[in-house]
């Protein structure tokens, strides 16, 4: 995917604001930095951080990494209660998880 570092930020900042709008929670920071192990955290402060490497990834799975990480501010682990929310917007998640797993390693073999 050819796409700006720019519009990249722009595009996660949008999607973050949309969703935390959507969740009525309240978000500090959106960082981006370059990850060795995933594509993106939010941390008990209320800090979202994307991997940089994301940006070459389908439109459609940046949307779902933010509303995943954003979704840890409600629920803090992968339980039940979890993926019951991710299920509202994502009903299938679970490919899109798969996916994730895909590109990490086409991203680590430098296949794109
Ligand atoms: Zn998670």
């Amino acid at each position: 995917m050819d796409r700006s570092d720019e519009s990249f930020r722009e595009l996660v900042r949008a999607l973050a604001e949309k969703t935390t709008n959507e969740f009525n929670v309240n978000l500090n920071q959106v960082y981006f930095r370059k990850m060795k192990s995933k594509w993106g955290s939010c941390s008990k402060r209320k800090n979202l951080t994307i991997n940089t490497l994301l940006k070459y990834l389908p439109t459609n799975l940046i949307e779902y990494v933010v509303f995943h990480e954003i979704t840890h501010l409600k629920e803090k682990k992968h339980n039940e209660r979890f993926w019951r929310i991710v299920s509202k917007k994502f009903k299938n998640y679970e490919e899109m998880e798969k996916n994730l797993f895909i590109y990490w390693f086409l991203i680590q073999q430098r296949k794109l």
